[in-house]
């Protein structure tokens, strides 16, 4: 896939502020530092566009990425930083369920998880939050690059047992060093889209 645009959109926090192009989205979701922005930058062979907003402290914001006018890539805060004030906690946890359970543009769900460790306790809960909304999730197990390819098979295994992940869902094992994995998450990505 040849990215020839790629351009943030809108930071939105509220149903009002998001796009209305009718665009489909595809929101990518993921624990702060695993990768999430490495991913979405290899994907569109950007530098650094998802230079996120993620860092503590910052805004934490939905943010919609135009790409190629074909689609909308939306970047949803990384999850799990332990200094989060209850009320900001609340904050996310509102703007979340506005995205997630009522977006009708949103096509997919790019979950990414750490292919070197289990599934966390966060990972889990983000994945059945999904599920629960009902929506087609894609797993991308990113860093791929750090386990040996002879313990692809059991990383695997114990991470679609952690999570329970649905027949109907797809893992993608990637790394956004050696970029494996990168046609294969095109083309589930581009199957969503065209749907
Ligand atoms: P984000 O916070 O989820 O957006 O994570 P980043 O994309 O900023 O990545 C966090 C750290 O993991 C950075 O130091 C990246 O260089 C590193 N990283 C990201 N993807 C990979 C990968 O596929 N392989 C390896 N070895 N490191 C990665």
């Amino acid at each position: 896939v040849q990215v020839n645009y790629a351009d943030i959109l809108i930071s939105a926090v509220r149903p009002e502020q998001y796009p209305d192009e009718g665009l489909p989205e595809i929101a990518l979701a993921g624990r702060s530092n695993v990768g999430k922005s490495s991913f979405i930058n290899t994907m569109i062979n950007r530098k650094k566009l998802a230079r996120t907003s993620s860092k503590p402290g910052k805004t934490r914001t939905l943010n919609f990425f135009n790409i190629n006018h074909d689609f909308l890539f939306v970047d949803v805060p990384g999850y799990g930083y332990a200094k989060v004030s209850k009320s900001e906690r609340e904050k996310w946890s509102q703007m979340m369920e506005d995205y997630f359970s009522a977006r009708e543009e949103l096509s997919l769900v790019v979950q990414i998880v750490d292919f070197r460790h289990e599934p966390t306790e966060l990972d889990i809960q983000m994945y059945e939050y999904l599920k629960y909304f009902d929506l087609p999730v894609l797993i991308v197990a990113t860093k791929a690059d750090k386990i040996k390819k002879s313990r692809y098979n059991k990383h695997l295994s114990q991470l679609k047992k952690a999570l329970n992940v649905d027949d109907e869902d797809h893992i993608v094992i990637y790394s956004s060093h050696t970029l494996d994995g990168k046609e294969e998450a095109w083309s589930i990505m581009l199957d969503y889209i065209r749907n």
